[in-house]
C-alpha cells in the first residue's frame, strides 16, 4: 500500500506532467495538420485520377512530416502491447483519413492489405516496409525491404501493390509515421495474410476516441 506522502508526491508529479502537456499542446503547430487536411480536400474536390492524388498528395504529406512540431503527445504515445493507430482527421465524406502510426521498439504488423490508396510519411524514427504479392494465394516477397527515414514519403494502392508488412526499424526507440488513406481506414474491410495461405479479415478501428482540435489554432 502507498504511504500518504507517496500518494501526494505521485499526484503532484501527475499535476506537473499534465500542466507540461497542456503547455506543450498550446504551442503546437496544428495549423500544419490543418493545411494537409485542407490541401487534400481541395485536391479531391477536383476528382483527380489516382496517379495525381498520389503525386500531389505526396507533396502535401512531405510538407507535413518535414516538421516535427505539431503532433500532440497523446497521438504519439506508444503502447507496449501493440502498435497504435490514432485517427487525426477523417473527411466528412470519408474521401480520406489521416492517422498517426506509433511503433514501440520491436513492433511489426502482420502481412496485410489496404484496398484503397495510401501515403506514408515518416515523422520520427524509421520503418522497414516489405512488400508482397500473392500470385497463387501465398504471400511472397516481390522486392527488397525498403527502409524509410524521417521525411520520406511512400505510396501504395491496389493498382501499385498494397500488400506489405511494416516494422519499426529502431531497436531502442519508438517510430512514428503519418498516413493518409483514400477512405475512413479504420472502418475498411481488409485482410491479413499468413505464410501458410490463410486469409483473415479485419477492420482496424482506431486507438483513440477524441481527435486533435486543428481548427482553433491561430498560428
Ligand atoms: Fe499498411
Amino acid at each position: 500500500m502507498l504511504m500518504v506522502g507517496e500518494t501526494i508526491r505521485i499526484a503532484l508529479l501527475r499535476f506537473e506532467w499534465e500542466k507540461a502537456m497542456a503547455a506543450t499542446d498550446k504551442f503546437l503547430r496544428l495549423d500544419r495538420l490543418r493545411a494537409l487536411v485542407n490541401g487534400f480536400g481541395a485536391l479531391l474536390d477536383q476528382k483527380p485520377i489516382e496517379e495525381r492524388i498520389l503525386a500531389e498528395g505526396s507533396l502535401l504529406l512531405a510538407d507535413l512530416v518535414r516538421h516535427d512540431d505539431w503532433l500532440p503527445p497523446a497521438f504519439a504515445a506508444p503502447n507496449v502491447d501493440r502498435y497504435q493507430q490514432y485517427l487525426l482527421h477523417c473527411d466528412s465524406r470519408a474521401r480520406f483519413s489521416v492517422v498517426s502510426f506509433v511503433w514501440a521498439p520491436g513492433q511489426a504488423t502482420p502481412i496485410h492489405d489496404h484496398t484503397v490508396w495510401g501515403l506514408i510519411g515518416i515523422l520520427r524514427g524509421s520503418e522497414i516496409a516489405q512488400s508482397y504479392i500473392r500470385p497463387n494465394g501465398l504471400p511472397i516477397v516481390n522486392a527488397p525491404p525498403c527502409r524509410l527515414s524521417e521525411g520520406d514519403v511512400d505510396a501504395l494502392s491496389p493498382a501499385l501493390g498494397d500488400i506489405h508488412k511494416v516494422s519499426n526499424a529502431l531497436p531502442d526507440q519508438p517510430s512514428i509515421s503519418i498516413h493518409v488513406y483514400g477512405a475512413d481506414i479504420g472502418a475498411v474491410h481488409r485482410s491479413v495474410f499468413t505464410t501458410d495461405g490463410a486469409v483473415k479479415p479485419f477492420i482496424s478501428g482506431y486507438a483513440n476516441e477524441a481527435l486533435p482540435n486543428i481548427w482553433g489554432n491561430d498560428c
